[in-house]
């Protein structure tokens, strides 16, 4: 039904069909509008059929589209499938013309109503339908405002707002050459084409891309008999959510405007009334709409947002659709909902999105630095709390320099508006913030903020803004376009300068807690998380995580204090391999040789022996070194994960990642070259700060002499620059990494799997439950992993011998090259656990190296469409996808028990995630923060297809 009469067609339907009073009208279907869209025009029969309906509408209202002794007035609302507010058009009041005016004014009785009703559809029609500057038909207005004492658009009188009409004529005639169309058929019909084209408008069309809505959907068009609230005081209209969509308190919470019609309530022309106030006032009113509101809540089993209008002092109900909120409301509205017997715990589960616990676990400021920044006088003003997080960022007044620098410059803007309008939602999208000067919580800026997960601040009425000069006071403190300012949506704060984050309290969301609680009890797939530190592995499991994934040990040779130590290993050990396999060859000739022979021989070994003995120091010694430190680390991951696994990978990069970078140490040996005998030259080229660092490095290695130092650092910088040289790869990310580095250097992940042991069984002596796997990194070939696994299964049995402890463990390998995938089978004879590292795997799939399709042309691909997403966010389902279902069915038919699992991104990607769950892999691990998102998605990927809900977006 959506799909063919839109949101708020099926809606007023809906609420029709419960008995709640709605003004009778008809929908005009979506197929119309498409039709319209291609050709321009109305399809054939279509103003037939218009008619037809319209005449059953005059029928049940009592009344007619333009006969002065009983004239209908309708409205022509847009209305998609998927509701998108404010983003199409909508025209009141159709069917007044000069005489219906007059016979409106004389059956009412209220001539000022009548007159402000045409006024307001010469407006809306001259803007909507023939593309009038809105400013123009304001400055008229507001002119008129000006003359009366209370200057707000109630104190216009009847006289007042014919005159205005009057002018609102001749501007129509001025801006087109014609008349305002007196024909209310007329009307009608062009109202209906309006409404059509609003939908290929740019705001719709911003907003679709923005939302990910097809563009081929066509909007309804709703025609209704128009009601009132424009008629005086026991008269006005409002908008109203059923439970706060802020922080999900169950209460109504909206705005409501005496007095007045359509989005007057939301256009901030005037301040409205809370909800809430609306009981006191007119407590008859408040009991009908709280009544109605509730029904619609109950029978919709979701939060509604509704619009109303009271005609003196009727109800009448105008459209109703699923509110939309913030995470935290989302999450405590789910939660709720449950508790009162609503909705099943999977349908909660299914109503929280991903994107909404991402949004829920976002920093926020730390209270320490907003205290700081308050004594320091940065405090500005308070405005109301419209949607909730923290945002800092530049002043931007114009929502194309925040597109431009939010989108194109990747700074963080905060938008600033007196108040937002439909016509700034490109710059919205692409802002850290927004904060307007006017309107309340149901405002336009208020709505969109909370819809896009951006902190709002709205109706600050203590800022004064200037677009013209481009700054905003608050009394006498002024902020310029371009400055830094701090809004918290949370609590209304403004603050000028930037304020310091904080990483979120999981602790405290309690209502997420229960919600992911109900995730673990549907979900298969288990949730690992990627934890390089102990202090990452901590968090995970705070956060839930049920084991690691991925921890990488090459972040371990990083760390200052240790790099020299990997230097002096990785120096070494080419040359002690060699010179190691020149004497175990002499050697062996030697055992074979005659008596003149092995004279030779033993002297040639006597030789070498002394150098191999200084190289194995410097290699196997620093790998010692190495090892110490490593088993610590080891032993901190282990313990932080107690009780659950741990996959740990060997060393995986190139070796030249540990080594300084090539071209710079080249242009210092060339420099140390030129400026020998002539240290003076060193220091007139010292012109930037690395020229600057390095002078200072001559300086010390010469004791203060730039001469000696020159003569001292020479010959040590040429050696790393050989060594250097020696490692460079033309490709190092298909060269000498992975399993290829421990086959042609097996010390170094013997070192690595005897620090893994020792500390596993260290820790098992001391009572702890440990569980560590060895994932074996870049197997291709079969070989490959039977090569490694046979060394580091010895290394580990020497140690759990030595230390007289066994350990439970698993090897294992990742899969992130296509031949692993495609010889599946091969390799799970000699894994017991697979991983998919799927950013390699997408990188040798595609033939793309990351950084490079990244940088370049990838992202130009996505928004050509020549891919449909960023493979590297989201996994290819059909390329790399395929690889992976078909290495779990060839991996387990060989191995039953062979545990998969995935450690790439995309392991915290709820549509990867998905995949991950159909083809049955047994966990995916992602980064600590994404394990709450993942074990949300996991359950969503389970219920997908068991529970269905309409979803709005
Ligand atoms: P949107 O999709 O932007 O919300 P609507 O079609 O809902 O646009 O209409 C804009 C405003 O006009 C709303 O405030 C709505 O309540 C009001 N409105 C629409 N139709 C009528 C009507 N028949 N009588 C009175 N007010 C109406
Ligand atoms: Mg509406
Ligand atoms: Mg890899």
């Amino acid at each position: 039904m959506r799909d063919l009469l839109g949101g708020k067609g099926a809606g007023l339907a809906e609420m029709t069909r419960l008995g709640l009073p709605v003004p009778p009208g008809f929908t005009i279907t979506t197929k119309a509008c498409n039709a319209f869209s291609k050709s321009g025009r109305f399809p054939p029969g279509l103003l037939k059929q218009v008619d037809d309906a319209l005449a059953t509408l005059e029928a049940k209202a009592g009344k007619t589209l333009g006969d002065p002794s009983k004239p209908l007035l309708v409205s022509v609302r847009s209305g998609a499938k998927f509701s998108m507010p404010g983003m199409m058009d909508t025209v009141l009041n159709v069917g007044l013309n000069d005489r219906t005016v007059l016979a409106l004014a004389e059956l009412s009785g209220n001539e000022r109503w009548a007159w402000d009703s045409y006024r307001r559809l010469l407006s809306m029609f001259g803007r909507i339908v023939k593309d009038i500057d809105a400013r123009k038909f304001e400055a008229i207005l507001e002119r008129a405002k000006e003359r009366t004492e209370g200057r707000k658009d109630t104190d216009l009188t009847a006289d007042m707002l014919r005159a205005i009409v009057e002018e609102y004529k001749d501007l129509y005639r001025s801006e087109l050459k014609e008349a305002f169309p007196q024909e209310p058929k007329d009307q009608l019909r062009e109202a209906i084409g309006a409404v059509f084209r609003s939908w290929n408008g740019k705001r719709a069309v911003d907003y679709r891309n923005f939302n990910k809505i097809p563009h081929n959907l066509g909007t309804a068009a709703n025609v209704q008999a128009m009601v009132f609230g424009n008629m005086g005081h026991d008269s006005g209209t409002g908008v109203a959510f059923t439970r706060n969509p802020s922080t999900g308190q169950k209460e109504l919470y909206g705005e409501y405007l005496e007095s007045a019609q359509g989005e007057d309530v939301v256009a901030g022309i005037r301040t409205p009334l809370k909800i809430s106030d609306l009981k006191e006032r007119s407590p008859a009113v408040y009991e009908q709409f709280a009544g109605a509101a509730q029904l619609l809540e109950q029978h919709f089993r979701d939060v509604q947002d509704v619009e109303f209008t009271v005609e003196r002092g009727k109800l009448f109900m105008l459209q109703t659709r699923t509110g939309k909120r913030t995470a935290q409301a989302a999450v405590k509205i789910a939660v709720d909902m449950v508790d009162e017997g609503l909705i099943s715990k999977e349908e909660a589960l299914l109503r929280v999105e991903p994107i909404h616990v991402v949004q829920l676990l976002l920093p926020r400021f730390d209270e320490e630095a907003k205290r700081v920044a308050a004594k320091e006088g940065r405090y500005l003003a308070k405005g109301l709390n419209a949607s909730p997080g923290a945002a800092t960022g530049c002043v931007s007044f114009d929502p194309d320099e925040a597109e431009h620098l939010g989108r194109d410059e990747k700074k963080p803007v905060v938008l600033v508006r007196t108040e937002t309008s439909p016509d700034d939602v490109h710059g919205m999208l692409y802002a850290k913030g927004i904060l307007t000067a006017h309107g309340g919580a149901t405002s336009h800026a208020a709505v969109v903020a909370r819809g896009l997960g951006l902190p709002c601040v709205a109706g600050c009425e203590a800022l004064r803004i200037d677009y013209g000069a481009g700054e905003f006071r608050v009394g006498d403190k002024v902020v310029h376009r371009g400055d830094f300012v701090s809004i918290d949506g949370t609590t209304g704060e403004v603050f000028d300068g930037p304020i310091r984050t904080i990483d979120p309290d999981f602790e405290r969301e309690a209502d997420l807690r229960t919600l992911l609680g109900w995730a673990d009890d549907v979900r298969r797939l288990q949730v690992w998380a990627n934890a390089d530190y102990p202090r990452d592995a901590q968090r995970a499991r705070e956060f839930g995580a049920q084991g690691v994934g991925l921890c990488r040990t090459e972040h371990m040779f990083f760390e200052k204090d240790r790099l020299p130590v990997v230097h002096e290993m990785i120096l070494a050990a080419p040359e002690y391999r060699r010179t190691n396999a020149q004497v175990r060859s002499l050697r062996s000739d030697l055992e074979s040789a005659r008596d003149e022979r092995k004279v030779e021989l033993g002297r040639k070994i006597s030789l070498l022996e002394p150098i191999l003995e200084d190289l194995s120091r410097r290699y196997l010694g620093s790998l010692e070194k190495l090892g110490h430190l490593q088993r610590e680390d080891f032993a901190g991951i282990l313990r932080a994960m107690a009780g659950l696994p741990v996959i740990i990978r060997l060393i995986d990069p190139p070796l030249h990642e540990f080594l300084p970078n090539y071209d710079t140490l080249l242009v210092e040996v060339t420099k140390l070259h030129l400026s020998r005998g002539n240290p003076e030259l060193l220091k007139a080229t010292a012109v930037s700060k690395e020229d600057k660092e390095f002078l200072e490095e001559v300086e010390e290695a010469g004791q203060g002499d730039l001469a000696r130092g020159i003569e001292a650092l020479l010959p040590p910088k040429e050696r790393l620059l050989a060594a250097v040289a020696a490692t460079k790869e033309a490709n190092p990310m298909l060269g000498l990494r992975g399993c290829r580095l421990g086959i042609t250097y097996p010390e170094i992940t013997e070192m690595q799997v005897r620090a893994i042991f020792e500390a596993a069984c260290q820790l098992k002596k001391d009572g702890v439950d440990v569980h560590p796997e060895i994932m074996i990194p870049l197997v291709g070939h079969v070989h490959e992993l039977e090569n490694q696994r046979a060394a580091l299964e010895a290394e580990a049995k020497k140690v759990m011998a030595r230390e007289g402890v066994t350990v439970d463990y698993k090897f294992g390998t990742m899969i992130e090259i296509p031949r692993a995938a495609l010889t599946a089978d091969e390799i799970a004879k000699d894994a017991e656990f697979f991983s998919f590292g799927t950013n390699d795997l997408t990188q040798t799939t595609f033939g793309y190296s990351r950084d490079d399709a990244e940088g370049k042309f990838l992202l130009d691909y996505v928004s050509n469409k020549i891919l449909p997403f960023n493979p590297f966010q989201t996994i290819d389902r059909e390329g790399v996808g395929q690889l992976m279902r078909m290495c779990v069915q060839k991996g387990r038919k060989v191995r039953p028990t062979l545990e998969v699992g995935i450690c790439g991104e995309h392991g915290g990607d709820p549509s990867s995630i998905e995949l991950c769950d159909e083809i049955g892999l047994n966990y995916v691990s992602c980064s600590p923060y994404r394990v709450p998102v993942a074990r949300l998605a996991a359950a969503h990927a389970k219920l997908r297809g068991t529970v269905s809900v309409v979803k709005d977006r």
